[in-house]
């Protein structure tokens, strides 16, 4: 062992160091995209640990890449495969520091995984919005560090809507105490949004003051099959109309993707016929079950009259309502299963949306007949996961290898004709370090250049990530 783990397992203790041995549960992402190979594995277990560990690193100028719950989907949380990058996993940490009823806030430590910030939450009697399908692995941090969306965004923001303060440790080893249940502080450069987003390339989050909302009294979940994406877009502006704040999820799905569903998880139940787009509706209610229930059945019948819906169904209890999400939350399960496909996670105005994917879902088909267009998401946000699979029969990793660059560039390109963004919500990673060189303002380029420069000029966080 040399200098530099040795002096690292000193600091962190057997449980805190793990060097050799089978790390593949760390070194490799969940897409099955990246296989890499880490120096070690650190696991603090406080904040000091942190800090000394990045002290130790900036001493011996090791590089190291932070991990939450690796389920990112764009190659940042795992080691490349030169065996010197150092794996800082965060899953040790994951104390809920308090939770401040009052002040309707709640401070925990990064590596708490998402799902239990939530149950603290309710068992507090409040809500912790952030809400996606990989909850139950996912931690605050790496939600922090890739500013992550999910299905709540519409009503209450991304992680970074959700964020009052941050405490981080610095690539020097210093700790900036930044946790705060402040909801107006304009005491200079906002450092808690600068490092929201900036995917372990800044520094290391170690914990985090997070907004809580009160429990809504009823949530009602739907079903809408529309026609048409124009269809699902009016079937929105209606839905907003009547239920103002009320509207907490609108998420579509093409009859591909739910196709897909049935072929990789048959066991799943589709309550609506296949349509064109299924639309998945969420009203959370303030006032009672009744008002909720009326002002959901009022918008609905409305959209089966007026047309823009031609079949609904509303879930009957909380049983049919976490079906209706886990059917929508198992598209990537069900891609994942059927192997390697090429993933966009874009976004755009509303209004572009509908014209955007007809003009691509026409390009790709005459450019290879056959493709299968996997177009789901967050509509309400105006994030589509447009996702792109091979032809039936037509291996995976020969289909990415010919043709995802010039896919990628059809997408982008029409993303970028109608003022989009190519990542909503995932991130840049490595995956798409060299699409933002070439697509992202040149001026904003040469100011994040300038403040990773300013933050870690020896480029020892996440290098090779983002910028
Ligand atoms: P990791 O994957 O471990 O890390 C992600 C990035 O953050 C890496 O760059 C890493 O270096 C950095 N990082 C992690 N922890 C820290 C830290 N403490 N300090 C500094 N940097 C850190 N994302 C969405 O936004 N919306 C969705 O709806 C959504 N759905 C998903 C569904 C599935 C099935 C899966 C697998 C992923 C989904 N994701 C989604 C992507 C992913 O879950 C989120 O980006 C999540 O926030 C990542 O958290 P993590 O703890 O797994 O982070
Ligand atoms: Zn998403």
């Amino acid at each position: 062992m040399n200098a530099f783990l040795a002096a690292l397992r000193e600091q962190l203790g057997e449980a805190g160091l793990l060097v050799g041995g089978d790390l593949a549960a760390y070194e490799n992402d969940w897409r099955k995209r990246y296989a890499g190979k880490a120096l070690a594995v650190a696991r603090p277990a406080s904040t000091e640990e942190v800090a000394a560990v990045m002290r130790l690193c900036h001493e011996h100028r090791v590089p190291v890449v932070p991990q939450g719950g690796n389920t990112g989907l764009v190659g940042g949380s795992t080691p490349d495969d030169s065996g010197q990058q150092l794996l800082l996993s965060l899953t040790r940490m994951k104390r809920v520091r308090g939770i401040d009823l009052a002040n309707a806030s709640l401070t925990a430590e990064a590596g708490c995984v998402l799902a239990e910030i939530q149950t603290a939450a309710a068992g507090a009697g409040m809500l912790f919005p952030l809400s996606l399908a990989a909850e139950g692995s996912c931690t605050l941090g790496g939600n922090l560090a890739t500013n992550a969306g999910g299905t709540q965004v519409l009503r209450y923001g991304n992680a970074r809507e959700l964020c009052l303060g941050l405490e981080v440790v610095t690539v020097a080893g210093e700790i900036w105490h930044g946790l705060s249940g402040l909801r107006k502080d304009n005491t200079g450069y906002d450092l808690r949004d600068l490092f929201i987003g900036s995917e372990g390339t800044l520094g290391v989050i170690t914990a985090a003051t997070m907004k809580l909302y009160p429990q809504p009294k009823e949530r009602l979940t739907a079903l809408a099959a529309c026609a048409s994406l124009d269809d699902a877009v009016a079937l929105l502006g209606l839905a907003r109309e009547r239920a103002g704040d009320a509207l907490t999820g609108f998420e579509v799905m093409n009859r591909a993707s739910l196709a897909l569903v049935a072929r990789e998880l048959p066991q799943l139940p589709q309550p609506l016929p296949a349509a064109a787009w299924t639309v998945l509706l969420e009203l959370s209610d303030a006032e009672s079950a009744e008002h909720a229930r009326s002002v959901f059945e009022g918008l609905l019948e409305t959209a089966l009259e007026g047309g823009c819906v031609q079949d609904a169904a509303i879930a009957q209890n909380i049983q049919q309502a976490k079906a209706f999400w886990y059917l929508r939350e198992s598209i990537p399960l069900a891609q994942a299963q059927a192997g390697l496909n090429i993933k966009h996670d874009i976004s755009l105005p509303v209004s572009a949306i509908p014209g955007f994917v007809a003009e691509m879902d026409a390009v790709l088909a005459a450019y290879l007949p056959g493709i299968e267009v996997i177009d789901f998401g967050h509509l309400g946000d105006g994030n589509l996961h447009y996702n792109v699979q091979a032809p039936a029969g037509v291996a995976a990793a020969e289909f990415l290898a010919a043709h995802e660059s010039a896919i990628n560039e059809q997408v982008y390109d029409a993303v970028q004709r109608r003022g989009g963004s190519i990542s909503a919500e995932h991130g840049i990673g490595r995956l798409k370090r060299e699409e933002l060189a070439q697509r992202k303002d040149p001026t904003a380029l040469a100011l994040m250049r300038a403040i990773k420069r300013a933050l870690d000029p020896l480029d020892l966080l996440n290098p090779g990530r983002l910028v």
